[in-house]
């Protein structure tokens, strides 16, 4: 006998679990390489450090109990002194939320700010995460391209002049995932001046911002505008597993989320949060640290894209990966990439092609490479097994 359920609620309809998801499972293969998963590399988180940390949060029992639905106080003033420095303002521990990764302040900032049918922009290629969130939200969502320097200005200037009025604009400002580009300086000002003129948010999502190789990052696009909300998060530095992201907004914004917080978790975890807050302060070590992180994916990034360019010359283009996790390269000689994928794995080498992120350009010829979790040599055999399968595959 088959059991009838009650049904589930409508806002379900049309949510889907992500491609990205889906191709995981198939990548998970030993004989393969993946350059699919986009995770950062578990053999550099601070396993020890950690384990240490841990036993000091420990000793204090009340480390077991509930903390502030806004996050532990102590972490909360780490923070803040970190964002000062990053935004060169004093930036008052009321502004600080600290969330359960900063996915969480994406789903808790699309119930703060969105009404259903809001308009929330989003770049193209998109962070499927946010398009998760900003789905269930019931947002109308417009896409907007990315190029070399990050989003088109002049693509949202256009629908800003067709008398669009976005609530939202989502930014991946550095190292995108997955398009790889960092939003220029310029952009950054002339993005913020927009959310003045025209009265929307910006949510800047910065979780790649310190994995820069060559030369920091630009100023956050935060430093110009209070209407930019700015999320981070210890997943890339640190270790996911802590699930310590957080937000800089303004008290509103913080007291909108700290309501909605209440109802979907209580609070996060003090323990945790108090990890974070020692490796977060303790600065000569974190430096040291997170610059042997930059050191090795930098190392990494350099053979991927130097592979690609070796082996495929100008049929492929790629971004030059300046810092984060991925490049984004595209087939100039009209490759289908998803149809590409299929011979790959029996070639023993994964990606995700570009359609799993697209939102309404189209990515047929595009793929997103992650560089974080294998070495140099692996990398290199990694674009060998592409060319294979690419020469193997009968021109289009
Ligand atoms: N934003 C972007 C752009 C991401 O790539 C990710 C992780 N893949 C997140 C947010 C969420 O990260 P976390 O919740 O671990 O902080």
């Amino acid at each position: 006998m088959s059991a009838t359920f009650p049904p589930l609620a409508r806002r379900l309809d049309g949510l889907q679990s992500s491609a990205i998801r889906d191709l995981l499972k198939l990548t998970s293969r030993a004989d393969i390489i993946s350059l699919a998963g986009g995770l950062p590399d578990a053999e550099l988180m601070p396993r020890d450090r950690i384990a240490v940390a841990a036993d000091a949060a420990l000793s204090d029992r009340s480390r077991l109990q509930y903390t502030e639905s806004p996050g532990w106080g102590p972490l909360r003033d780490v923070l803040a002194a970190r964002e000062s420095a990053r935004l060169s303002r004093a930036v008052p521990v009321e502004e600080i939320f600290v969330t359960h990764g900063s996915q969480q302040a994406l789903s808790l900032l699309s119930e703060v700010l969105l009404d259903p049918g809001a308009l929330v922009v989003v770049e193209d290629p998109a962070y499927v995460g946010a398009l998760q969130v900003f789905r269930a939200a019931g947002a109308r969502i417009v896409a907007v391209p990315l190029d070399a320097e990050g989003m088109r200005l002049d693509v949202l200037r256009e629908l800003l002049a067709t008398g669009e009025r976005p609530a939202v604009v989502h930014t991946v400002s550095n190292f995108h995932n997955p398009g790889g580009v960092t939003l220029s300086p310029e952009r950054r000002r002339d993005l913020a001046n927009l959310a003045e003129q025209y009265g929307f948010w910006v949510i800047e999502d910065d979780p790649y911002g310190e994995l820069w190789f060559d030369r920091p990052s630009p100023e956050p696009v935060a430093a110009y505008s209070p209407n930019v909300i700015r999320l981070s998060s210890a997943s890339k530095i640190l270790a996911p597993t802590l699930r310590a992201g957080w937000m800089i907004a303004p008290v509103q914004v913080c007291r909108g989320v700290e309501l909605l917080k209440q109802g979907a978790d209580l609070c996060g975890s003090a323990l945790t949060q108090q990890i974070t807050a020692d490796l977060l302060s303790d600065t000569e070590w974190l430096t040291a640290h997170v610059d042997s992180v930059r050191q090795v994916y930098g190392t990494r990034a350099k053979a991927l894209v130097d592979a690609v360019r070796a082996r495929f010359g100008d049929r492929v283009s790629s971004t030059d990966a300046a810092g984060g996790m991925f490049v984004w390269a595209e087939f100039t000689d009209g490759t289908d990439a998803q149809a590409l994928l299929a011979r790959a794995l029996e070639f023993g080498v994964a990606y995700v092609p570009g359609n799993a992120f697209a939102v309404s350009t189209d990515y047929t010829h595009s793929m997103r490479l992650c560089f974080t979790t294998s070495d140099a040599a692996t990398l290199d055999e990694a674009v060998a097994r592409l060319a294979k399968a690419h020469a193997a595959t009968p021109a289009q």
